[in-house]
This record gives C-alpha cells, structure tokens and sequence, in this order.
C-alpha cells in the first residue's frame, strides 16, 4: 500500500505564491505557530512579502526562527495543543530572549496576561487583559476600517471573528489601534504585538510589514 502512495501532482495554492528566499529579507526566517488555525493565510502573506517561512509544529523549530506568530483559530483547541506537544516553557524562553511575537486573535488570547474565563490558561507574556467572543458569537462577526496610529491613511480592514477585546491594558502597554473610538483593538509590549483581527485574511500587508520591522530590529 504505501509504496502506492506517491508525491501529489495537484497544483496548489503554493504554487501561486513565489519561492521561498527570492526576494526581501536575507536571513530572516519567521515561524507561525501551525497547530491549528489561519497559519497558511500567515504564511502566504509573509511568503508574498519575501520572507523564509516556517511553520513551527515542534518545540525545537522555535530554534531556527527570529519572529513568531501565534494564529488567529480557537485558543482552547491551541493551548491544548501548546500543552501537548510540549510547547509552553519553549516559547517562553523565546519570549524572554527577546523574540518579537504577534498574535492574532486567538493567538492574542493565548498572549494575554489574563482572561475573563480561564481556562485557557494564557502565556501572560503581554500586561493585557481579554475577554472572549466579546463582541458575540459567530454570527455577529464584522469588518471594521481601523485607525492606525502606526500606518495612518487608509483605515486598515479589520476583520474580527468571533474577536476577544482588550478590557485593561497597563501603563507599559502602547495601544496601537482603536475601534470605536475606545475599544483597543492592537497593542504592543516591547517585543510582544497583538490584534484582536485578521490582517491575514485581508490583501492589506501593512501589519505583516510592522511585524517584519520588529523582527529586524530585534
Ligand atoms: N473566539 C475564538 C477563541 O476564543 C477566537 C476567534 C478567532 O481567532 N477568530 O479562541
């Protein structure tokens, strides 16, 4: 049987995005944690931008990278499976090193330093406290056009589903993007960013970019 099994000719969405290291970033390499959610949408944009990608699915992955992003998915299903495969105190230590790391949504969830309801159990790498599905169930998820206080004109598409918020930041913490005029939708702490939207589901690679920045000047 598995001598039957042979490598697929099906063309597939990799094959729309260019090579890897063709372009832009020599030697910089950003992982995007693969475990579950929108990691290929990350992927493709980061691709799209020029930059090595690689999709961490084991700890010692974390090794070769000099970003990280956590995707936008279900937390509970992502910290479960950051408990399973032994991912926890690795990213951690990353963290603490210095590592910039970014999280989207879910991956927001899993970075804050406390949520409303627990578990799951957070990272609490970033002074931010969140609270999930804040703004409704599936069925209440929305576009809306962010302010940039980073990026200014056009407003960002901010895609939210089933989106978290953030309910206090400490004074450390900058808020970066505001919906609502209060509601702080991105945020940042030293080397640790967050968004409570999708930028990877959209064509607008404004946030990919900021990260890249971050992981230059790391
Ligand atoms: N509401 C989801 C959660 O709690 C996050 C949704 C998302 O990442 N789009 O994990």
């Amino acid at each position: 049987m598995a001598d039957q099994i042979v490598g697929s000719t099906a063309s597939t969405i990799w094959d729309r995005v260019p090579p890897i290291g063709l372009t832009g970033y020599p030697g910089l390499r950003i992982g995007v944690l693969a475990l579950q959610g929108s990691f290929l949408e990350h992927s493709l944009m980061l691709r799209r931008l020029g930059v090595d990608v690689v999709e961490v699915r084991t700890p010692d992955q974390l090794k070769g990278i000099n970003g990280l992003i956590l995707p936008g998915g279900e937390s509970t299903t992502i910290s479960t499976l950051i408990g399973l495969h032994g991912f926890r105190d690795p990213i951690l230590e990353v963290a603490d090193a210095g590592m910039p790391i970014w999280g989207t949504c879910a991956g927001m969830i899993l970075l804050a330093r406390s949520l409303t309801q627990e578990p799951p159990v957070p990272l609490r790498l970033i002074n931010i406290d969140v609270s999930r599905n804040a703004f409704g169930r599936q069925l209440a998820s929305f576009e809306a056009p962010i302010t940039w206080s980073v990026f200014g004109a056009p407003p960002f598409p901010g895609i939210f589903i089933r989106a978290p918020s953030i309910t206090d930041v400490d004074p450390e913490v900058e808020i970066l993007a505001s919906i609502l005029d209060e509601i702080p939708v991105a945020a940042r702490q030293m080397n640790i960013v967050v968004s409570s939207f999708h930028p990877e589901l959209t064509t607008d690679d404004r946030f990919h970019r900021y990260f890249i920045d971050m992981v230059k000047e790391a």
